[in-house]
Protein backbone atom coordinates (compact mmCIF):
# COMPACT_ATOMS: atom_id res chain seq x y z
CA UNK A 1 0.00 0.00 0.00
CA UNK A 2 0.54 3.57 0.15
CA UNK A 3 -0.08 6.69 -1.34
CA UNK A 4 0.25 7.08 -5.34
CA UNK A 5 3.63 9.41 -6.34
CA UNK A 6 3.06 13.14 -6.74
CA UNK A 7 3.30 14.59 -10.30
CA UNK A 8 6.43 15.84 -9.39
CA UNK A 9 8.19 12.62 -7.92
CA UNK A 10 6.75 11.59 -11.26
CA UNK A 11 9.41 13.83 -12.67
CA UNK A 12 12.26 13.81 -10.91
CA UNK A 13 12.26 10.11 -11.86
CA UNK A 14 12.03 10.88 -15.01
CA UNK A 15 8.71 8.73 -15.53
CA UNK A 16 7.42 12.08 -16.62
CA UNK A 17 8.92 15.08 -18.85
CA UNK A 18 10.15 18.04 -17.38
CA UNK A 19 12.51 20.75 -18.27
CA UNK A 20 15.20 21.12 -15.61
CA UNK A 21 17.04 24.08 -14.41
CA UNK A 22 18.72 22.75 -11.43
CA UNK A 23 19.18 19.34 -9.65
CA UNK A 24 21.61 18.10 -6.69
CA UNK A 25 20.94 15.33 -4.49
CA UNK A 26 18.40 16.95 -2.28
CA UNK A 27 16.47 19.37 -4.59
CA UNK A 28 14.94 20.04 -8.30
CA UNK A 29 13.98 22.85 -10.18
CA UNK A 30 11.85 22.33 -13.26
CA UNK A 31 9.90 25.18 -15.54
CA UNK A 32 6.82 25.84 -14.62
CA UNK A 33 4.17 24.23 -17.01
CA UNK A 34 1.75 27.10 -16.82
CA UNK A 35 3.88 30.02 -16.26
CA UNK A 36 2.54 33.02 -14.30
CA UNK A 37 5.92 34.96 -15.42
CA UNK A 38 8.22 35.64 -18.36
CA UNK A 39 10.88 33.25 -15.74
CA UNK A 40 8.68 30.55 -13.80
CA UNK A 41 10.54 27.23 -12.23
CA UNK A 42 9.37 25.54 -9.13
CA UNK A 43 11.72 24.71 -6.76
CA UNK A 44 10.98 21.02 -5.26
CA UNK A 45 12.45 19.23 -2.89
CA UNK A 46 13.22 15.39 -3.80
CA UNK A 47 11.72 14.44 -0.20
CA UNK A 48 7.81 14.58 -0.50
CA UNK A 49 7.30 16.46 1.68
CA UNK A 50 3.36 17.39 1.33
CA UNK A 51 3.42 20.76 2.65
CA UNK A 52 4.86 23.14 5.05
CA UNK A 53 2.46 21.70 7.72
CA UNK A 54 4.59 18.79 7.29
CA UNK A 55 8.03 20.73 8.04
CA UNK A 56 9.30 19.19 11.51
CA UNK A 57 12.97 20.04 13.32
CA UNK A 58 14.01 17.03 11.61
CA UNK A 59 13.54 18.50 8.14
CA UNK A 60 13.38 22.18 8.31
CA UNK A 61 16.73 22.50 6.91
CA UNK A 62 15.43 21.87 3.20
CA UNK A 63 13.18 25.44 3.75
CA UNK A 64 16.72 27.47 3.93
CA UNK A 65 18.33 24.94 1.18
CA UNK A 66 15.61 25.71 -0.85
CA UNK A 67 15.97 29.07 -0.94
CA UNK A 68 19.54 28.78 -1.81
CA UNK A 69 18.86 26.74 -4.40
CA UNK A 70 16.83 30.08 -5.30
CA UNK A 71 20.16 31.78 -5.22
CA UNK A 72 22.17 30.52 -7.39
CA UNK A 73 19.32 29.75 -9.81
CA UNK A 74 19.28 33.87 -10.21
CA UNK A 75 22.73 33.71 -10.43
CA UNK A 76 23.18 30.82 -13.08
CA UNK A 77 19.96 32.19 -15.30
CA UNK A 78 21.59 36.00 -14.49
CA UNK A 79 18.45 37.25 -12.64
CA UNK A 80 20.10 40.39 -10.78
CA UNK A 81 17.28 42.07 -10.34
CA UNK A 82 14.93 40.59 -8.09
CA UNK A 83 12.61 37.70 -8.36
CA UNK A 84 9.60 36.42 -5.64
CA UNK A 85 9.16 33.35 -3.81
CA UNK A 86 6.26 31.93 -3.12
CA UNK A 87 4.66 28.76 -1.82
CA UNK A 88 1.05 28.14 -2.01
CA UNK A 89 0.29 25.98 1.55
CA UNK A 90 -2.74 24.28 1.79
CA UNK A 91 -6.31 23.96 0.76
CA UNK A 92 -7.26 27.70 1.87
CA UNK A 93 -3.77 29.23 -0.37
CA UNK A 94 -4.78 26.86 -3.85
CA UNK A 95 -2.14 24.21 -2.91
CA UNK A 96 -2.74 22.04 -6.34
CA UNK A 97 0.52 19.84 -5.77
CA UNK A 98 0.45 18.30 -2.79
CA UNK A 99 4.15 17.92 -2.74
CA UNK A 100 6.04 20.87 -1.09
CA UNK A 101 7.51 23.25 -3.58
CA UNK A 102 8.38 26.80 -4.11
CA UNK A 103 7.64 29.09 -7.28
CA UNK A 104 10.72 31.59 -8.36
CA UNK A 105 9.12 34.52 -10.60
CA UNK A 106 11.38 36.63 -12.53
CA UNK A 107 11.48 38.56 -15.76
CA UNK A 108 11.45 42.09 -15.58
CA UNK A 109 9.07 43.98 -13.33
CA UNK A 110 6.45 40.93 -12.09
CA UNK A 111 4.22 43.70 -10.14
CA UNK A 112 2.75 43.71 -6.80
CA UNK A 113 1.34 40.30 -5.47
CA UNK A 114 -1.59 39.61 -6.31
CA UNK A 115 -4.22 38.39 -3.67
CA UNK A 116 -8.50 37.74 -3.80
P1 LIG B 1 0.51 25.09 -6.58
O1 LIG B 1 -0.84 25.71 -6.83
O2 LIG B 1 0.39 23.70 -6.04
O3 LIG B 1 1.39 25.99 -5.76
O4 LIG B 1 1.20 25.06 -7.99
C1 LIG B 1 1.41 23.90 -8.73
C2 LIG B 1 2.11 24.33 -9.98
O5 LIG B 1 2.55 23.19 -10.66
C3 LIG B 1 1.26 25.14 -10.95
O6 LIG B 1 1.86 26.41 -11.19
C4 LIG B 1 1.20 24.27 -12.20
O7 LIG B 1 1.26 25.03 -13.39
C5 LIG B 1 2.43 23.40 -12.03
N1 LIG B 1 2.29 22.07 -12.63
C6 LIG B 1 1.24 21.21 -12.49
N2 LIG B 1 1.47 20.08 -13.17
C7 LIG B 1 2.69 20.22 -13.75
C8 LIG B 1 3.47 19.37 -14.60
O8 LIG B 1 3.10 18.25 -14.95
N3 LIG B 1 4.68 19.85 -15.01
C9 LIG B 1 5.12 21.10 -14.63
N4 LIG B 1 6.33 21.47 -15.08
N5 LIG B 1 4.42 21.92 -13.84
C10 LIG B 1 3.21 21.49 -13.41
Amino acid sequence: MGSEPSIFTKIINGDIPGEFVYKDDKVVAIKDINPQAPFHVLIIPVEPIKNAYDITEENANIAGHMVLVASKIAAQENITNGFRLLINNGVDANQEVMHIHMHMLAGGNIGPMVCK
